[in-house]
């Protein structure tokens, strides 16, 4: 055990330096969804997989209609309906045209599809026999209205890779191709434990002296917003038995890291402190940061560890700065940055010279991003962060912020 004191970039370079990629799983499609692939994926088919209709019209041969104007239109012979889903088995010849619908596959010796405003096809009714000849008043290019095969992926090409975070649009190439499951980085398996006397649970009254364990959820929905899988392990009580016997449940479950809450203090009762002295190679940090300061990490019987600091505000904003990057690197994830922006601070307030991360209310004021302060900004008033959508950034060394100054804000 050792005691540092670490800017914020030091303490979460560490950290992320002790964390490596879990293994894969194999998920069906929807179940992929905020996930990182594991493999690659190459495409089997051809997108789209035949020449196909961009517009609801008429295909036909270019050269055909390459003088027809609203004046002097061309009137060609209807030899064929294709509706969408359908293969059409017969062909386009010079002087003829096919009715077609949007997606549809282009026939055999068509090379153009003339869009039905071009026409004298009346568009706006709607059940439409088909008509035995077509009036075209409009030219088009060879190729016009027809989306290749292949224009967006050609079969047998690399469409994603190992690292790649799957979302709407990944799930929509991924159904294209035709990929019902796939392997995935597994979900990480968190171990949540509180500690402290003074904490009853959520279904219990209050005593003298008693305040309810918040971070034990804090911390679970947390990591449940990152979709990794919370573990509860309950309260320690404060003594390093219990939280021996609770880390040892944590360790039978089997999860990838411990997250701890509360006593990596200086005070008298801080046993979590001693455990890990003992018990893991876990370092004792004070970070520059506020709030927040002492914080602990490393490794508990070979299994990171990273040890909040108690008061609610800070146990959540320490978890934003250091478990969530580590959870998303264990997880696949490389761009590890939290989501920021650029904002104007709208008052005037002090800064001890530590890292300090303000709760703000972040608005829009047109291409403006306005920061106003939450109020009391003490560790212990989580009103300070249900107020809030960002944490505005502080940096070291600033004793004095004016309204009017641009800092960056970290997005909630
Ligand atoms: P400690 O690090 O044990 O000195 O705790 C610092 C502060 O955080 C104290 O006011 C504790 O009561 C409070 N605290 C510790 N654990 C929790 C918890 N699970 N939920 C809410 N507050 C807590
Ligand atoms: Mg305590």
């Amino acid at each position: 055990m050792n005691n540092q004191d670490l800017s914020v970039a030091e303490a979460l370079e560490r950290v992320l330096a002790t964390v490596s990629v879990l293994g894969s799983e194999t998920v069906s499609l929807l179940d992929a969804l905020g996930r990182v692939l594991a493999q690659e994926v190459v495409a089997r088919d051809s997108l789209p997989p035949f020449d196909n209709s961009s517009m609801d019209g008429f295909a036909l041969i270019s050269a055909d209609i390459a003088h027809a104007t609203p004046n002097a239109p061309v009137t060609l012979k209807v030899v064929g309906d294709v509706a969408a889903g359908k293969w059409p088995d017969f062909r386009v010849a010079r002087g003829q045209a096919a009715r077609i619908m949007t997606g549809a596959p282009i026939p055999a010796g068509a090379d153009a599809v003339v869009p039905v405003e071009g026409t004298d096809e009346n568009w706006r009714e709607e059940a439409r026999p088909l008509p035995k000849a077509v009036q075209v008043f409009r030219s088009v290019d060879e190729g016009g209205y027809i989306r290749p095969k292949g224009d967006d992926i050609q079969a047998g090409a690399t469409i994603l890779r190992a690292g790649h975070c799957i979302r709407p649009q990944e799930i929509s190439v991924l159904a294209s191709l035709g990929v019902p499951k796939l392997s995935v980085v597994r979900r990480a398996r968190i171990g949540i434990l509180a500690t402290g006397d003074e904490l009853v649970s959520v279904e219990d009254a209050l005593s003298p002296g008693k305040i309810r364990n918040s971070n034990g959820y804090a911390q679970s929905a947390q990591v449940a917003a990152l979709g990794a899988i919370p573990v509860p392990l309950g309260v320690a009580r404060d003594t390093e038995a219990d939280v021996r016997t609770k880390l040892q449940a944590g360790l039978d479950a089997g999860v990838d890291m411990f997250i701890s809450s509360a006593g990596v203090s200086v005070g008298a009762y801080d046993v979590v402190k001693a455990v890990l002295s003992e018990g893991g190679d876990v370092n004792f940090w004070r970070v520059r940061m506020r709030p927040g300061k002492p914080l602990a990490f490393g490794k508990y019987a070979g299994v990171p560890y990273v040890g909040l600091p108690g008061n609610p505000v800070s146990s959540m904003v320490s978890f934003e700065r250091f478990a969530k990057p580590a959870i998303r690197k264990m997880m696949g994830e490389t761009d590890l940055t939290p989501r920021r922006v650029r904002a104007v601070v709208q008052d005037s307030f002090k800064s001890d010279g530590r890292e300090s991360y303000i709760r703000v209310i972040l608005e829009q004021h047109g291409d403006e991003t306005h920061a106003t302060t939450t109020g009391n900004q003490g560790s212990h008033v989580i009103t300070s962060l249900v107020k809030a959508n960002g944490l505005l950034i502080v940096p070291e060394g600033v004793g004095e912020v004016q309204r009017g100054e641009r800092l960056t804000a970290i997005l909630l």
